[in-house]
């Protein structure tokens, strides 16, 4: 899709969403075509512009996710368009997509998470701004918060936004001799898609405390902004950067969420979006722990009692987890203020993804890694999930929260 798109008002969801079954049958081809490039796709320094031809072809419109009235050609399910704009269609289809494989999904040009966030905070103009250029040509984002030393406590990061002729400290647009430009200095680690990214978002401080942090758009062409590939184990294809932030010029245009209050902006948006992502972040978990049992069932047939004891075991976790995400994803397009589901659900999904994958390379005793090179790979990309969208701790920390709050395990 490379169309301009027709510019009409967004419409309300027809009628119940798509079969599962059905939606997910709509992208099997996809999925199939993701698993022909798995391999080559792990290897360091593959480029998912140059060596997948459906990221820029029949995928590319399945996958955006744009609302609607940015894709007006989306997946046609049961006969009527699926935007793959809710949670609920996101993880049957990222799911399947991610068994295909999961680095892939996420090296994928799209919204992803600085689409959730904008959509979240941003004015009408930030959203046209974002969606257009979304719309127009196959664009790669990413969504900068993590810090080499404030990963799991956002609140605590120290890149930081000024605002020209202003004391750090002031509210954007607000200080006596404000100029509404802004520097943006510091550093991003861990971002997926940065060295490769066409627009993205940067989580930075404009003043001490929780609230004191915003989200900005921001293009890496400008000048000041330096993104580095660092070498990884697993997901290798998603480009994980380092982002060197150095006096990058912002405009206040580029703040997100300055109609909204600075309570609802910065570090909550990033919660809400945490939470409409984590569901989404479960499914591709689940798809790689997926693909590891299918793996095993394919090519080792004859089992011991044990290991087929095992293997019963875990297809029937596979069954339940799934349940459990969709339950999330239901959750967060419901109230994406209440993460507890979605916690969950991305605790036992990343849990899994790696347990299924060591069940499987344990049946194919020493030299499996060598012998079954994608279960390695699916073993490698496993582990990454322990730490996408916040560690297991952090989201048994959140479970824990949300029980006290009455949210969960209350009957
Ligand atoms: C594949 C991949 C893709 C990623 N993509 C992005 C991205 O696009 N954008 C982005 O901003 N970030 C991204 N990240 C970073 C990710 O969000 C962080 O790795 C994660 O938030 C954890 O932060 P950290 O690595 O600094 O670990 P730390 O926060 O330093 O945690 C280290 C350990 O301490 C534990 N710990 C931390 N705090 C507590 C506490 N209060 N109580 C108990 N235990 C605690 C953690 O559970 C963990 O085991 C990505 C990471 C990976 C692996």
């Amino acid at each position: 899709m490379t169309t301009t798109p027709t510019r009409t008002p967004p419409t309300a969801r027809q009628g119940p969403l798509p079969d599962p079954a059905r939606l997910r049958a709509a992208v099997e081809e996809y999925a199939h075509a993701f698993r022909a490039t798995a391999l080559a796709m792990d290897e360091p320094g593959a480029d998912p512009r140059t060596l997948n031809p459906v990221v820029h072809d029949a995928y590319f419109p399945v996958l955006l996710g744009l609302p609607p009235a940015y894709n007006p050609d989306p997946l046609i399910v049961d006969g009527r368009p699926c935007h793959l704009h809710s949670c609920v269609e996101r993880v049957v289809v990222y799911e399947r997509l991610a068994w295909g494989d999961a680095a892939l999904m996420v090296a994928a040009p799209g919204p992803s998470l600085s689409g959730v966030l904008t959509e979240e905070l941003g004015d009408d103009d930030q959203k046209e701004r974002y969606y257009t250029t979304l719309a127009a040509r196959p664009t790669w984002t990413f969504f900068a918060l993590t810090e080499p030393h404030a990963g799991s406590d956002a609140t605590a990061l120290t890149t930081a936004l000024t605002e020209s002729g202003t004391e750090s400290g002031t509210e954007p647009g607000t200080g006596s001799g404000g100029s509404g430009s802004y520097r943006l200095s510091g550093v991003k680690k861990y971002i997926g898609n940065a060295v490769r990214a066409d627009l993205g978002v940067v989580f930075a401080r404009i003043r001490p405390g929780p609230v004191g942090v915003v989200a900005v758009l921001v293009e890496p062409t400008r000048p000041g902004f330096t993104a580095t590939a660092l070498p990884t184990t697993g997901m290798r294809a998603i480009g994980l950067s380092e982002v060197r932030l150095d006096d990058v010029p912002v405009s206040r245009s580029d703040i997100l969420g300055m109609h909204l209050s600075a309570t609802r902006r910065g570090i909550v948006g990033a919660m809400r979006t945490f939470n409409r992502a984590r569901p989404v972040v479960a499914a591709m978990a689940l798809g790689i722990a997926q693909a590891a049992w299918d793996y095993a069932a394919v090519h080792r047939r004859a089992l011991r009692a044990d290991e087929s004891h095992a293997r019963e075991v875990l297809r029937r976790r596979l069954a339940g987890t799934r349940r459990l995400v969709l339950a999330a994803a239901e959750q967060a397009d419901r109230d994406p203020g209440d993460g507890t589901v979605a916690s969950a659900a991305k605790y036992r999904a990343a849990e899994l993804a790696l347990e299924t994958a060591e069940y499987a390379l344990g049946l194919f005793g020493p030299g499996a890694r060598l012998e079954h090179p994608l279960l390695d790979k699916l073993h490698r990309d496993a582990r990454a999930f322990e730490f996408m969208e916040g560690t297991g701790t952090m989201q048994r920390l959140n479970l824990a929260l949300g029980h006290r709050k009455g949210r969960i395990l209350d009957d």
